[in-house]
């Protein structure tokens, strides 16, 4: 896979960016490909601190020490590092699946994703629900099948599964030649070349029948490897590059991530293949990559490490123009100009260029609480990018105090934690006690923690007879009120006032939404 980027590259700041993440199931190998994609790119530093991250094990109980380091976090949220004369912007999506919705966010952000597979797994099942994600915007995969050096399933049936299982057509780049111990390396079918794993060597062989190629293998392997590798050369899908970049084909490479085994390849296709910045979709028009106005949105809120002191980064995704070091910009949705006197920029390699960001790069930007995820910040225009969703919560949760004086302060606390995106928040219209939802179990223990450790506040959860939520709507306003005077008890208010319908089970969901066939009941809302 050769391409005329790879040598020098555009010079063209925006056509130089690819800015991606990986999605993967916990374990397939998401930290340790990061890790040798930063060795690529030379940001060795860096790939030092993935590792650190690796080693603590992500459990329940250590997480608050965990988010009390987020210096690291901060710093491995957006990793940038120039390759092939590219400028890749990898975004990291949390491991842990409690922090779901921070990851589908983080998705909103990226112009493509790498898949990662684990060679005996197949796809798992948080692979399946990220590709569902990437899926609703159309986000091109690339898909690379990991630990090829253990024992691993056929690779049509893991090609299979793919088309099957996501309805995502497959090409295959390259094929392995063997598994676990008998793994030699790699056959690459458009440039007849196989590159070893036992010397990274490249050699050019007159096809999959060459016996240079049989001769890596075990002899008893051999055979049905030939037979095997020219039957998928002869009848798999070529790589098409507009489907690709449809999101209606996936380019599949088979490789080690642990191996260091590749991992060239696959980086080679993103400076080749991936797409650079698309055009973003606003609620009044499509903001265009190439524009020469700055925008951008906040796709992620992180507190900042001093609980004293309530600074929070928010993560920007720039979407056209040039942002520099104390331009002014507009916060569309107050109307008010911030100035961004102090954007964190994530090119670790080189400062020369640290001091404005194009299309496709993510800026941190350091606030106190002014900027909430959705926001778009223009330089002037009255615009809003869509499409960073809120999931309807898993749980449901009343919250509540005891010191009945505190009650003001809660709510404001929980607004500023909402807004942040730690939770959802629900005000019932009856008046009763905040309801609070969350995706994982998770955020609910590091709700009460952040309550005590930075507002001072002892809540405690109640149960509800809640367990599931919908944003409603309908085409006639008077429907949608004849719905919430009927359901007044279960009807509240999220974050931004739009109506929200509760319900006891998904069973008595679907037995109002049979009921009321005018009212639209909805588990994903675009902010704002
Ligand atoms: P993550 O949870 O997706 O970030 O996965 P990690 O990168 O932490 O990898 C999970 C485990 O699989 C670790 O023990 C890695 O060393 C191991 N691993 C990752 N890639 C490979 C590979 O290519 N081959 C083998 N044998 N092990 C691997």
């Amino acid at each position: 896979m050769h391409s005329p980027l790879v040598n020098g590259g555009p010079a063209d700041p925006i056509a130089r960016r690819r800015t991606f993440a990986i999605i993967s199931h916990p374990d397939a190998g998401k930290t340790t490909l990061t890790e040798k994609l930063l060795l690529f790119g030379g940001a060795i530093q860096l790939a030092g601190e993935v590792k650190a991250k690796r080693n603590r094990v992500q459990t329940r109980s250590d997480w608050m020490g965990i988010e009390r380091e987020r210096g690291i976090s901060v710093v491995t949220s957006v990793m940038t590092f120039e390759y092939g004369g590219c400028v890749f912007n990898l975004l990291d999506t949390p491991g842990h699946e409690d922090f779901s919705e921070d990851t589908y966010r983080t998705l909103t952000a990226v112009d493509a994703a790498v898949m990662v597979i684990d060679a005996a797994k197949g796809i798992e099942a948080r692979t399946r629900k990220l590709f569902e994600v990437c899926r609703l915007r159309d986000i091109p995969i690339v898909t690379f099948v990991n630990k090829l050096d253990r024992e691993s399933r056929d690779p049509f049936d893991l090609l299979d599964e793919i088309e099957k299982t996501l309805a995502l057509d497959t090409a295959p780049i390259n094929w392995p030649i063997g598994a676990g111990k008998s793994f030699a390396g790699t056959y690459t079918f458009g440039t007849k070349t196989v590159r070893r794993i036992a010397d990274d060597e490249t050699m050019t062989v007159s096809g999959a029948e060459d016996s240079a190629v049989a001769a890596l293998l075990p002899a008893h392997e051999a055979g049905a490897w030939q037979e095997e590798a020219m039957l998928a050369e002869a009848a798999l899908k070529p790589f098409d590059l507009a489907a690709f970049r449809e999101g209606h084909l996936t380019p599949v490479f088979f490789g080690s991530a642990l191996r260091n085994f590749g991992i060239r390849e696959l980086i080679d296709a993103m400076a080749a293949y991936a797409p650079s910045p698309r055009g973003q979709e606003a609620d009044k028009r499509t903001v265009e990559a190439d524009e020469p106005k700055m925008t951008g949105f906040v796709f992620k809120i992180q507190a900042n490490m001093d609980p004293n002191h309530r600074d929070r980064i928010a993560f920007m995704r720039v979407c056209s123009g040039r942002l520099t070091r104390g331009m002014k910009a507009k916060l569309v949705r107050t109307g008010k100009a911030i100035s961004l006197n102090a954007p964190q920029f994530f090119f670790a390699q080189d400062r020369t260029v640290a001091d404005e960001a194009y299309a496709g790069d993510v800026v941190g930007i350091p606030n106190h609480g002014t900027l909430r995820i959705g926001d778009t910040l223009t330089e002037g225009e009255d615009i809003v990018f869509r499409g960073v969703p809120s999931f309807a919560p898993e749980i449901l949760r009343r919250i509540s105090i005891k010191d009945a004086m505190k009650a003001k302060k809660l709510r404001e606390a929980l607004e500023q934690l909402a807004e942040e995106g730690v939770v959802q928040l629900f005000i019932p219209n009856d008046g009763s006690g905040a309801i609070v939802g969350v995706v994982g179990a998770l955020q609910l223990d590091v709700l009460i923690e952040r309550l005590k450790t930075e507002y001072g506040l002892d809540a405690a959860y109640e149960t509800t007879r809640f367990s599931v939520c919908r944003w409603v709507s309908a085409d006639d306003k008077a429907e949608l009120d004849k719905f919430a005077t009927a359901n007044n008890s279960a009807m509240a208010a999220d974050l931004d006032g739009a109506p929200v319908f509760m319900a006891s089970s998904p069973f008595s969901l679907r037995y109002d939404e049979e009921r009321w066939p005018t009212i639209r009941f909805s588990d994903v809302k675009d902010y704002q």
